[in-house]
């Protein structure tokens, strides 16, 4: 019984019954009441105003001892006229088929009519409304003295009215409650659709079909819920997808080097007397192997500590010149190594709230991808400068850029243009997604583009609070992929 109480729709329906009944309540009592007060009250008027022509016409009839007949005096026939005494007898009572003279009439009208006021009261029967009112009236009848004159008055007309009119509205309930129980049904098999079909596609959710969508052909609220639900499937089914293709992608990038590393060791445990000049060109490879790994599992451990939204990081202004300089430095090794330089321009203090680490392997991937695929060119520049209130980092290389196709999913995970040269040069396909990752943790965001004199363009931009623009930007190129 609780549990049905409980229930928002039982609720809603009993509100709308419990309505339903107050309402059939009023119907039926107050134009009914309202019709025997407007009657009542045009009846006391009416009444009055004859009671007192009576009284007057009595007075002069009588005579002044009472002997005339009072019996044969010409008052409306409709009427019933009664005397009474002081000790509440009824002296004269012009009713010949109930005639109630000689009996007493004690009642509480005829004690405020003996105080002095007119008393009024009305009762209403199956047969006839019926009114009476009694004033003081000192009128002689047969050497007695009345007190009191009382008149009756009975109205059939006004009674069989009121019958009708509670027939009426009797009908009126009927229809009005059948019309509510129609519309509480109705309403009630709507909601019980509705929320049967959102409770469906939510049990299909929690059982993990996220491709299930909800039939939003339904009221408004229910809709919107619907339609949330369904974006939330929507969201979840991507999500899953991403999940299913990293692991996948993952177990496919982990598979090669430790097929490599299987088939190595299993060649040296396998060959018999095998010199250590080929053991030990046996043994960098595993090593070699083993690198890679180790750089396949950290980079899966930068972006699962990136997709945990949850984790806090800590934060401090940084002067993004400061950091992109200390990179430079730091790759300037590489750089030569590949035969190249690094350019940089980079305009200072322009500082941005954001973890040191973050921004520090955000510049450090691009430049190092700008070295192991661009450096061709023999340069590789990187700049740094304000405008429309965001900081823009970018790397700049003369290599052979990035096929227009590619650049859609440069920044997807384990992505590689080519796998073999990216192999060779050591890459796992992680560290663009990291950069992408990174910065879109830091309220920011990257674009890969193919200059138009040739190579490959990063654009990096951080919002900054509102500050003056400080232009050293190179010169601009389209075509780029956003992330
Ligand atoms: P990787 O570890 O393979 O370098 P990244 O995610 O850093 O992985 O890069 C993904 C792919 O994008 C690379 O394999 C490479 O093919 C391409 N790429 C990245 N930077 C450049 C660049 N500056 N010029 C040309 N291609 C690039």
């Amino acid at each position: 019984m609780r549990k049905l109480f409980s229930s928002a729709t039982t609720k809603l329906i009993s509100a709308i019954l419990l309505a339903a009944l107050c309402l059939a309540v009023c119907i039926n009592t107050l134009p009914v009441w309202l019709a025997k007060k407007m009657m009542v009250t045009s009846a006391e008027t009416l009444l009055s105003a004859e009671a007192c022509n009576v009284s007057a016409i009595l007075t002069t009839a009588s005579g002044e001892n009472g002997g005339t007949d009072l019996m044969n005096v010409s008052v409306a026939p409709a009427n019933r006229i009664l005397l009474i005494d002081s000790t509440g007898q009824i002296l004269l009572d012009t009713n010949t088929e109930y005639n109630r003279t000689g009996s007493y009439m004690l009642t509480k009208a005829f004690m405020t009519a003996l105080d002095g006021e007119a008393a009024f009261f009305s009762d209403l029967t199956s047969e006839a409304f019926h009114y009476s009112i009694m004033l003081p009236a000192n009128i002689p009848v047969e050497n007695r003295q009345s007190a009191v004159l009382c008149i009756t008055q009975s109205d059939t007309n006004g009674a069989a009215k009121i019958a009708e009119l509670r027939t009426k509205v009797l009908y009126l309930t009927i229809f009005m409650l059948a019309a509510f129980l129609l519309l509480g049904v109705w309403i009630f098999l709507r909601l019980h659709r509705s929320t049967k079909t959102l409770l469906f596609g939510m049990s299909e959710i929690r059982k993990g079909n996220f491709k299930y969508r909800i039939d939003v052909n339904a009221d408004q609220e229910f809709a919107q819920i619907g339609r949330g639900l369904n974006e939330l499937c929507e969201t979840f089914a991507a999500t899953d997808e991403r999940r299913r293709r990293f692991v996948s992608d993952a177990s496919h990038e982990l598979k090669t080097p430790l097929a490599t590393v299987k088939l190595l060791s299993d060649s040296i445990i396998q060959t018999p007397n095998m010199d250590r000049e080929e053991i030990v060109e046996f043994l960098t490879d595993i090593s070699n192997e083993i690198d890679r790994l180790t750089r396949i599992s950290s980079g899966m451990l930068s972006l699962a500590k990136l997709d945990d939204t949850s984790r806090a990081v800590q934060k401090e202004a940084l002067d993004l010149a400061a950091v992109a300089e200390t990179v430079c430095r730091m790759l300037a090794p590489l750089a030569k190594a590949s035969g190249c330089q690094i350019r940089h321009e980079l305009t200072p203090k322009i500082f941005f709230a954001a973890n040191y680490d973050s921004i520090y392997q955000i510049f450090y991937n691009l430049i190092e991808n700008s070295i192991k695929y661009g450096s061709k060119g023999k340069e590789v520049r990187v700049f740094l400068f304000e405008r429309d209130h965001s900081a823009h980092f970018i790397v700049d290389d003369d290599g052979d850029g990035i096929p227009p196709e590619d650049l859609k999913r440069i920044f997807d995970r384990f992505y590689r243009v080519d796998k073999a040269r990216a192999r060779a040069t050591g890459g796992t396909g992680l560290g663009l997604s990291i950069v992408a990752s990174s910065v879109k943790a830091c309220g920011g965001t990257v674009e890969a583009q193919n200059r138009q004199g040739g190579g490959a363009r990063f654009i990096v931009r951080f919002p900054l609070p509102n500050i003056s623009d400080n232009t050293n930007e190179p010169e601009s190129d389209k075509g780029g992929e956003n992330a």
